[in-house]
């Protein structure tokens, strides 16, 4: 094992990718110096991003199921928000997260610096502390996870109180009566889910012909139903062609074949059109690194940029901009400085929608396979059959598997229900292990759980499912 107690490395950023790469450097040796601007690791994930959506959705989903127990004898009066107590708790959740790692940093002997860095050559930093003053810093390796943010459509760009993006709707300031999501990807979606929760009469615009460009139709469509009873418009087809503030809100107007109403007036447009790379980082042209298309760092598979001393990782290198990416490329980052033979090379990188209910997917999928003219099995389990589902009343969901025909080795995996994404960690496991459907098939799973539906999708491929009957052929 080289010798890495000499080192000295700085990680710019301490989101998710930066703080999982300080973290390890630390506890293989080396000298770690971590910046950020706020005053304890976590990034836009903790911060501004997976977990107070997440805290935010889990209120909306105990909403969701307080009306749905009406079906089963229950009667609920209709909640009361004290949005105020709600944010507060919110923000104990990002609080609790984050001081944790400040804390975790200090048992590391991490030095943190809140501040933000730019670069005096491919080995120094300057770094402009939040307490003031700058410190010119010099460091073996840098590794660069300077994170993403909120695309912006310049057309689209007003200066309003009543414009969203992900982090003001995250905030939220008050519950509008209407509101107006342009984009129907999953941040959206889940932003959207958690304010029609609250009360919110939510319209979704998407200029394509269908929520969640990429995932699989069948996967979307449980969602697409859902959404359609949950949200008052879902607009696809359709483009925002101009939003103008007026004195009760904002109108906007709308382009597309589908479109019936050409304007409307909304309480709130939130944004959310995707994420751009913080690649303008101060300096970066006094290294060699490259900076790509869409502006993602270009680096190798070993995350290494044009820079012999920079390496570069998570949403700023490229998709899937997802915080489980980047923590694993950070770690491969720091396993590479460490001398050790690793590269990123996942089989499956799980991406899960956090809506209701929850889609989840791994490695192959029915869309990718076709555009490639990929020949796969599809076995799909539907949760009607599914004891545990049915428990839950959630038979809406369903389990589906991408085999390949010959060697019968499962190459992707999809899941659409409560819980999809919990779930999916079994399909990226099946996947990475090469497992075959057989052994899907053979692996006890609990009863009842929905984890069975893994199992019984294999048995649906050999045409043996214990809960779904198929008639033989005669
Ligand atoms: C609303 C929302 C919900 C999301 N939900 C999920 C989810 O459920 N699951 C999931 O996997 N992903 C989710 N994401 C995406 C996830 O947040 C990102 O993929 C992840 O945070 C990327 O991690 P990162 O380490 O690359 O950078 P980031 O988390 O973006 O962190 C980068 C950090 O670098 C700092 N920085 C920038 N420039 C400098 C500089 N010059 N000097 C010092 N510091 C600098 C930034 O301030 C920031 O703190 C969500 C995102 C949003 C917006």
């Amino acid at each position: 094992m080289a010798d890495t107690s000499k080192l000295h490395i700085a990680v710019v950023g301490g989101g998710p990718g930066g703080y999982a790469a300080a973290f390890l450097a630390s506890d293989l040796g080396m000298k770690v110096t971590l910046i950020d601007p706020e005053v304890n690791p976590g990034g836009v994930c903790l911060y501004r991003g997976c977990i107070p959506s997440k805290a935010l959705l889990h209120v909306a989903k105990l909403i969701e199921e307080s009306h749905q127990a009406k079906n089963w004898g229950i009667e609920f009066a209709d909640p009361k928000i004290d949005l105020s107590k709600l944010r507060s708790w919110k923000e104990s959740v990002v609080k609790k997260l984050t001081g944790g790692l400040g804390q975790l940093s200090k048992q590391r002997s991490v030095q943190y610096v809140q501040g933000t860095a730019g670069f005096q050559n491919s080995n120094s930093l300057k770094v402009k502390k939040t307490s003031g003053g700058e410190e010119i810093m010099a460091f073996d390796k840098i590794i660069l996870a300077t994170g993403s943010r909120p695309a912006v459509i310049p057309s689209l760009k007003i200066d309003s109180a009543r414009m969203l993006d992900s982090t003001g709707a995250l905030d939220i300031k008050d519950i509008p009566k209407t509101l107006l999501v342009v984009g129907g990807g999953y941040i959206g979606l889940e932003l959207g889910s958690v304010y029609a929760a609250l009360g919110t009469r939510v319209s979704v615009v998407e200029m394509t012909g269908g929520l969640l460009p990429g995932a699989d139709r069948d996967l979307v469509l449980p969602l697409h139903k859902k959404l359609e009873k949950a949200f008052e418009a879902i607009l696809l087809n359709t483009t925002v062609a101009s939003l103008k503030e007026e004195k009760n809100g904002i109108r906007a107007t709308f382009e597309g074949k589908d479109v019936k109403e050409r304007e409307k007036v909304y309480d709130k447009v939130l944004v959310s059109v995707g994420r751009k790379p913080n690649s303008e980082i101060e300096g970066l042209d006094k290294t060699k690194v490259k900076v790509g298309q869409r502006g993602f760092i270009q680096v190798n598979n070993q995350l290494q940029t044009d820079d012999p001393a920079i390496f570069a990782i998570g949403d700023l290198v490229g998709e899937p901009m997802l915080a489980h990416k980047a923590s694993h490329e950070g770690r491969t980052a720091v396993e590479v400085i460490a001398g050790h033979k690793y590269t990123f090379e996942p089989s499956a990188i799980p991406a899960v929608v956090f809506t209701d209910p929850e889609i989840a997917w791994a490695g192959l999928t029915e869309t990718q396979a076709q555009k490639e003219g990929r020949e796969v099995k599809v076995a799909k389990f539907p949760w009607g059959a599914s004891g545990r589902a049915i428990t839950l009343d959630r038979t809406d969901g369903m389990t589906k598997l991408l085999i390949d025909p010959g060697t019968e080795r499962v190459l992707g995996v999809g899941i659409v229900g409560p819980g999809a994404g919990e779930l999916i960690a079994e399909g990226v496991l099946a996947i990475e292990m090469a497992a075959l459907a057989g052994d899907l098939e053979l692996t006890i799973h609990p009863h009842p759980t929905l984890s069975e539906t893994i199992m019984e999708a294999a048995e649906v491929f050999y045409g043996t499912s214990t809960d779904v009957y198929r008639p033989k052929r005669a």
